[in-house]
């Protein structure tokens, strides 16, 4: 079963594998889940506690998630991070560092290549995008939910490891 990038409907027909896209009736033919779609993400650290969004739709419609999405044509993964958080969160972050680049297979094919940055924010309060996220929650390493979307908990452990690198002055070359 494939899932519309944009809304999280069931699109229909197609074979990612095979390098046809499904169509979503609403928007089309999915063409980004057919190649390695550029993702970019943030895992959001305050005070040690990490912040998660709950996804409102498909897939993993219900898991937690390290906040993110598709990076647009000709847009930097670090534009892109900041944007998405923006738009599925309501709130500014600033980019701390590179976690890491991650090549995602899903089980259902789709082929993702992550970017993931660490970062933080000033903000108090979340006001998230209903049709991106039903609900946010600051957690404590020790407590980050299992279910995770993807393999979203390898971008937290690399995280923990202290994987991250410093990123360079202007934050994105
Ligand atoms: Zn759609």
């Amino acid at each position: 079963m494939w899932f519309c990038d944009q809304c999280g409907r069931e699109a229909a027909g197609g074979d990612p594998l095979a390098g046809t896209a499904p169509t979503c009736p609403e928007h089309g033919p999915r063409w980004r889940l057919i190649r390695n779609a550029p993702c970019a993400g943030v895992v959001i650290e305050r005070g040690g506690l990490l912040l998660l969004g709950k996804r409102a739709k498909q897939p993993f419609q219900g898991w937690w998630e390290v906040p993110g999405g598709f990076v647009e044509r000709g847009e930097h993964p670090a534009t892109a991070a900041v944007r998405e958080v923006r738009e599925e969160l309501g709130i500014d972050v600033v980019l701390t560092g590179l976690v890491g680049i991650y090549l995602e297979d899903s089980a259902r094919g789709e082929s993702l290549q992550v970017t993931v940055y660490a970062g933080t924010t000033d903000a108090t309060t979340c006001v998230p995008d209903p049709a991106e996220v039903s609900d946010w929650a600051w957690f404590a390493p020790a407590d980050v939910p299992h279910e995770l979307a993807g393999r979203h908990r390898i971008r937290i452990d690399d995280w923990l490891a202290g994987r991250t690198v410093p990123l360079p002055a202007d934050g994105l070359s």
